[in-house]
């Protein structure tokens, strides 16, 4: 292996050029330069790095060659990591998976592209557009020819010119239509690599939750693009912050502001809470005969208003008001006990409100009935309004919606509730003697 004299090679006194020039210039120097200019000047700093990635990807080659080479027993091994990334990584950065992918991204590009390293090296498109490319690339049909794979390559480079780096991605979806006649044909090229993502997806689709033993669980999950984006539709619709409320916290004083005080991944958390109270559990499929309904096991006093702790069915400890609430919900069945764990009640389905009488609240209420709030029928949770007796039905006239904020408000703060005589639901708040009502539903 030759290897060039240092003090004639342009590659060292480029790279010692470009850290001479940069030395000359502070980063305060960027103050006081006109704004416009700024954003030119941005613009041309990206085009360097562009550059400057193109070199970095050129020496990145450099070393895998010689690496292989010493694989092979052929020359001195080019660093002391245990792979090119290793070896990049420890030089400089410490960045392993993105050293990694940089020789993998260096290696793509000399295989798939041949326009490629040439517009990165003249600042035309960016690092990931080129990566994007040639990704691409590597994905067409076995059976394209050199001209083809060629036009496909032209495509691409004029419309990341124009195109955001996402509809870059789209376009490359349906890059075959630079060359195929038929719509039909792209469709199907758009399809079956569709298709191969998905099963990809569906291989990578895991999920993982642990308890940290401190009232909370953290888990960790990677799911198909599809479903994620369900996940995120129901999840941000659910966290919208509420406008100020007419509900006041009793431990602060101050009136709510549902989801205002909050970071978006807390009112994300909430959301993703009131979304799994949600599920039909009671549609779902058993496990082995054992329901996947939980149950809320809790003493006869402690639904009546009692203090004393509930538990759920597989063990996990609730408060007594938070036992209360769920017990509001037809979601999860109460299971009421004697104090001495014996049980009194199965939870038969007269004790909730079935789907006839909460069509017939959601009619009446329309929303939560908590004063000033916000959240309409469909995310509201029916509660009772007096702990309802143990063989009564279950009246309408004892329920009353309220979103979960709010059920979690009246619970923990015992509100009490009443119908008015036009039917209209009223609360009287903590501290407050007068009834109060949510006038945004009805007026
Ligand atoms: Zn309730
Ligand atoms: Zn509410």
């Amino acid at each position: 292996m030759s290897v060039a004299a240092l003090d004639t090679h342009p590659v060292p006194s480029c790279v010692h050029g470009i850290h001479a020039l940069l030395d000359t210039v502070p980063t305060a120097a960027w103050d006081g330069l006109d704004p416009a200019e700024v954003r030119r000047l941005l613009a041309e700093i990206g085009r360097a790095e562009a550059r400057l990635s193109a070199h970095k990807m050129a020496a990145a080659r450099v070393l895998e060659k010689a690496r292989k080479a010493a694989a092979n027993g052929d020359g001195p091994r080019p660093g002391t990591g245990t792979s090119t990334g290793a070896t990049i990584s420890i030089d400089f950065g410490g960045d392993r998976s993105g050293a990694d992918a940089l020789v993998s991204t260096a290696e793509r590009i000399e295989a798939q592209t041949t326009l490629i390293e040439n517009a990165l090296a003249a600042g035309v498109i960016s690092s990931k557009q080129a990566d994007l490319i040639s990704r691409v690339l590597a994905k067409l049909p076995d059976d394209v020819t050199p001209e083809q794979r060629e036009r496909c390559e032209e495509t691409l480079l004029k419309d990341a010119q124009r195109l955001t780096l996402k509809d870059l991605r789209l376009r490359g979806a349906r890059i075959t239509e630079a060359y195929k006649k038929t719509t039909h044909d792209v469709d199907a090229d758009e399809d079956e690599i569709l298709r191969r993502r998905e099963e990809e997806a569906r291989k990578k689709t895991s999920f993982s939750m642990w308890d940290n033993n401190d009232g909370t669980v953290t888990g960790r999950f990677t799911l198909p693009e599809a479903q994620g984006a369900m996940l995120k539709t129901a999840l941000d619709a659910l966290a919208a912050p509420h406008q100020k409320v007419g509900t006041v916290n009793a431990a602060t004083g101050e009136h709510d502001e549902v989801g205002f005080g909050q970071s978006y991944p807390q009112r994300l958390g909430h959301a993703f809470a009131t979304l799994v109270e949600h599920l039909p559990a009671d549609q779902l499929p058993t496990n082995g005969g054992v329901s996947a309904v939980v149950t809320v096991n809790l003493d006869l006093d402690t639904l009546m208003g009692g203090l004393k702790a509930a538990g759920l069915s597989d063990g996990t400890r609730i408060s007594a008001s938070e036992a209360r609430r769920l017990a509001c919900t037809a979601k999860i069945a109460p299971f009421v006990l004697d104090g001495k764990s014996l049980p009194l009640d199965f939870g038969t389905s007269n004790r909730y409100f079935d789907a006839a009488s909460r069509r017939a609240l959601e009619k009446r209420d329309m929303g939560c009935t908590a004063p000033g709030c916000d959240r309409d029928a469909r995310w509201c949770e029916a509660h009772h309004m007096h702990p309802y007796s143990i063989t009564g039905r279950t009246d309408i006239r004892d329920g009353a919606l309220l979103c979960s904020f709010h059920h979690h408000r009246a619970h923990d703060q015992d509100w009490s509730g009443r119908i008015a005589d036009d039917g209209h639901v009223e609360w009287k708040l903590p501290g407050s003697d007068t009834w109060r009502r949510n006038t945004r539903w009805r007026p």
